[in-house]
């Protein structure tokens, strides 16, 4: 993936592309590998970098979502259990079982969950990741050391997946442009050019770093904005009403020392009927998440205080030792583009009750809604809209037994290179040619220097929040780390993409401007 060889597919181009897909989350790069994999000429824009929007903040679960069956959607859960077997099986580079574990306080919790998991289990058949069980106190403690022990009278055990989200998706992005997809980050779609018909027949673009506008034509265009959707949808048509709510929810990261073993904790009900999660991710702890109604979209939201309450004292109450808020190595925040209960006017077809595909009256494909884990089953989906609505010609999906970039059956979690797959031996060679760059940048994260050397080769890394957000994830799990490594990494950077210091001024000040945020304890490392 080399931005500037994207650029010059695109300035080439005479012919309209087969899809334009705009937006370069799970579900846009979901469509880009589907279409691409079909055989389609298709272009994704994506308006800041790939994964910089929702893709990057979920809480790093594949799963079935054990709280939608009490709420009775089977169907959505059978779904989504599905395609969580899918994508262990055509990614286990990057998806691998974890154990949960229901810990019970009460008489009525043992039976009550434990009926529920057997149904979870029952419900992802041949996809099972391993099989519920009840567990007594001592076998519950043995798992979780760190569990309150006052009042435990046991725990119900079940499996699901976990992954890391915004490494999934470089992974699909480099999975469509190895099957010809043309895909370019900082490049915001900013108008929808439609016929005499008033039918949408391609969109404006503006490359963020020339400032090079281009007029893109295509046979169908996909919105994959998520919580950005009606303001794409606007831009075809001023008086499209909304379709999308948005709610926010955070995540407190903490050492790893607070969750001891592999295990999870799953609450899944809180005292004010929430569902908690406490996991193990990337050698920390990572709690949440919240579900907060917010007025509208934005890239950087932040976190409410009482938000941050809830989760400390949630955790707190199944934690032995309590996290504090100065324990809080990082905050982050993710939208969920929820889809509107009484969905927008005009023809909405609702493929499933997760997402939905909407097409307007001037013939823009609109896919929003859905989850992490259902992203494959939601791009085949659209596509096969996107066939009827552009006449494409018919072609099967390929994406059930599409291996994702990198793959690889077995990996060690003990290399800390283990979530590139078999990217990992190029960039140990990267290392190899300059010792200098297989050292650590930061003594509390394992992130070495040849990572940012691949990120801006093969990538599409152009920022330093790029690298220390989405392609390493320091900023998620240790935000002062984040500040620090800021500059190292900038350096990197500028001598691959050809920067001056002024460059490197701007950058690392963005950037520490943001761990700042991301950080909840006031200054940064300096
Ligand atoms: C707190 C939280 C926790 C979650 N946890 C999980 C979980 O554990 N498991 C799970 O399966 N799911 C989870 N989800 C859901 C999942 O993260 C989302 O469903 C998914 O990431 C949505 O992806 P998307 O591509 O639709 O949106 P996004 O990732 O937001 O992508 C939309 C993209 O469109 C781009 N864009 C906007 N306007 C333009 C424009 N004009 N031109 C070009 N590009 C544009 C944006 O920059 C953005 O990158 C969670 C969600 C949240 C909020």
């Amino acid at each position: 993936m080399i931005r500037e060889q994207m650029l010059a597919q695109i300035a080439r181009r005479t012919t309209p592309w087969d899809i334009i897909v705009i937006g370069g989350g799970a579900t846009g790069m979901g469509i880009a590998v589907d279409a691409a994999t079909r055989g389609f000429d298709v272009l994704l824009l994506e308006a800041k970098d790939f994964g910089k929007g929702t893709s990057s903040r979920s809480t790093k679960l594949v799963h079935g979502g054990v709280r939608y069956l009490e709420q009775g959607n089977v169907s959505l859960v059978m779904e989504a259990l599905k395609e969580r077997g899918i994508l262990r099986q055509n990614a286990p580079h990057l998806v691998h079982d974890l154990a949960f574990i229901v810990p019970n306080y009460s008489w009525w919790e043992a039976p009550f969950y434990g009926i529920g998991l057997k149904l979870y289990d029952m419900l992802a058949g041949k996809y099972g990741f391993g099989k519920s069980r009840l567990l007594s106190s001592e076998e519950t403690l043995d798992r979780l050391p760190t569990l309150q022990k006052e009042g435990l009278r046991g725990g119900v055990i079940y499996y699901d997946g976990q992954f890391d989200d915004s490494r999934l998706l470089i992974h699909l992005a480099a999975t469509a442009a190895d099957h010809g997809a043309v895909l370019a980050n900082y490049m915001p779609v900013i108008g929808i050019t439609r016929d005499d018909e008033g039918y949408v027949n391609g969109v404006m673009a503006k490359d963020e770093e020339s400032g090079q506008q281009y007029r893109l034509p295509a046979r169908v265009v996909i919105n994959a904005t998520g919580i950005f959707t009606d303001h794409v949808r606007q831009m075809a048509d001023p008086q499209a009403p909304a379709m999308v709510e948005p709610s926010q929810g955070i995540h407190l990261v903490f050492e790893r020392s607070f969750l001891a073993g592999d295990t999870a904790i799953m609450v899944p009900r809180t005292r004010d009927g929430r569902v908690m999660f406490a996991i193990p991710w990337h050698q920390h702890t990572l709690v949440g998440t919240t579900d907060t109604p917010i007025e509208g979209p934005s890239y950087e939201p932040l976190p409410l205080e009482e938000e941050i309450a809830f989760i400390l004292d949630t955790a707190a109450q199944y934690l032995s030792r309590p996290p504090q808020r100065r324990d809080v190595l990082s905050v982050f925040v993710g939208i969920r583009p929820l889809v509107k209960a009484t969905g927008a006017a005009g023809k909405t077809s609702s493929l499933s009750r997760d997402h939905t595909i909407h097409v307007d009256n001037s013939g823009l494909l609109t896919i929003t809604g859905g989850k992490w884990t259902t992203y494959r089953h939601m791009a085949e989906d659209c596509v096969d809209h996107a066939i009827t609505l552009g006449r494409l010609r018919e072609e099967p999906c390929a994406t059930r037994n599409l291996k994702i970039h990198g793959y690889r059956k077995e990996v060690d979690d003990q290399d800390s290179l283990w979530v590139y797959g078999s990217d990992a031996d190029a960039i140990r060679q990267i290392a190899a040619r300059d010792p200098h760059l297989g050292k650590p940048l930061h003594p509390a994260l394992p992130y070495i220097g040849a990572e940012v050397v691949w990120a801006v080769q093969q990538e599409m890394a152009r920022t330093v929040e790029d690298v220390l957000a989405r392609r390493t994830r320091a900023l998620f799990l240790n935000a002062k780390a984040a500040h620090a490594m800021a500059l190292p990494v900038a350096r990197i950077m500028a001598q691959h993409l050809h920067k001056d210091e002024s460059w490197i001024t701007r950058q690392v000040a963005e950037v520490q401007s943001l761990a700042q945020q991301y950080s909840l304890n006031g200054e940064s490392e300096k």
